[in-house]
């Protein structure tokens, strides 16, 4: 699917987050080239101004760029406004971006149309620069509120993982893109060793340090685009990785678990001398037919094997239900 070196959740880039220096882009779809120009020259101070004189061509940079904000003229020859913008509220990357119609036709249908199609806002031609500039400003400051509320509810608050909710989101569609590659899928459940006695002997503050420092070292093996890794509540944190067999994904999840171990965070207890991590899990090619929560429940129930035979290992189930078992 999506390529392998961009880091997952990160597909966009949120305007509270933008780079000093990198300017929001705009883009001008009208098929009037006097229009496209008094635009540009009102809005190129403050923004990247692109501009396209088709609806086509408007479709095809608005799928391209990364847009804060989209001005889009009603009546055009090839396509007519209402229509591209039907298909931009359609479309996957362009749904968010807000769009403001441009229109000569002070018709209140037009109007209303353009705002029940999911246009934000409506100018009349001929422009007032003070209030197209005044209109595009707010839309631009309203979508930044609006991408970083909607980052904000997929992330887990205390560690900066993905939360649960991006995690049940995301798992279905990689699910369904691993059937349809017919790629083997891994399912991974970790969870932190005798973390109630951590948090009885150094306290909860610290307690949620651990699970930081955990989520860190965890998270950073799983930087491919394909990679998907979550906390799942409490102490515990899920894992999704495609395209590995089942033996190679045993021998990696042997390696992020060590990594944890080696972090030495004193744990002090009887039981273990540092902060340990179980983890469950299972590689599989899904086919039509299987359930996915069926594969989750088996992962779960290698993490309670890795519990039950001492902690501090991986135990996994490959194809054909083979199990591997660390340090056994
Ligand atoms: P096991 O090795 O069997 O996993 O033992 P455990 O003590 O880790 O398991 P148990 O499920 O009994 O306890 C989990 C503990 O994790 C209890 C809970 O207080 C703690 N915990 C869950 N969420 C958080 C959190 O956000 N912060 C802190 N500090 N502790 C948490
Ligand atoms: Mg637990
Ligand atoms: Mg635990």
């Amino acid at each position: 699917m999506d390529n392998r070196d961009k880091k997952p959740g990160a597909e966009k880039k949120l305007g509270a987050e933008k780079e000093a220096g990198t300017r929001e882009k705009i883009l001008v779809i009208d098929d009037s080239a006097v229009q496209t120009e008094h635009l540009y020259s009102i809005l190129k101070d403050d923004y990247e101004v692109v501009r396209c004189q088709t609806a086509q061509e408007g479709l095809r940079a608005a799928k391209d760029g990364n847009f804060s904000l989209i001005l889009l003229d009603v009546i055009m020859p090839d396509m007519d406004g209402f229509m591209l913008l039907q298909e931009l509220k359609a479309t996957e990357l362009t749904r968010h971006v807000p769009v403001i119609l441009l229109t000569s036709l002070a018709d209140i249908q037009y109007e209303e149309r353009g705002l029940l199609l999911g246009a934000v806002d409506y100018v009349a031609k001929p422009f007032s620069p003070v209030i197209i500039r005044a209109r595009v400003n707010t839309h631009v400051q309203l979508y930044h509120y609006q991408m970083e509320f909607r980052e904000q509810a997929m992330v887990d608050g205390l560690t900066g993982v993905a939360n649960r909710r991006r995690y049940e989101d995301v798992s279905r569609n990689k699910w369904e893109d691993a059937m349809r590659f017919g790629l083997p899928l891994s399912i991974c459940m970790f969870d932190i060793d005798k973390f109630k006695l951590y948090n009885d002997t150094f306290g909860h503050p610290a307690g949620d340090q651990v699970i930081i420092s955990v989520a860190k070292s965890v998270s950073a093996h799983f930087q491919r685009a394909t990679d998907l890794f979550a906390r799942y509540g409490g102490e515990e944190f899920v894992a999704m990785f495609m395209g590995s067999a089942g033996k190679p994904a045993f021998e990696f999840m042997k390696t992020v678990r060590q990594a944890v171990e080696d972090l030495h965070i004193p744990h002090n207890s009887p039981v273990c001398k540092w902060v340990t991590i179980s983890a469950g899990g299972v590689t599989f090619v899904p086919k039509a037919g299987d359930s996915y929560d069926t594969f989750l429940k088996l992962a779960d129930t290698m993490l309670y094997d890795a519990k039950r035979l001492g902690r501090n290992r991986v135990v996994w189930m490959g194809e054909n239900g083979a199990q591997w078992r660390e340090k056994d």
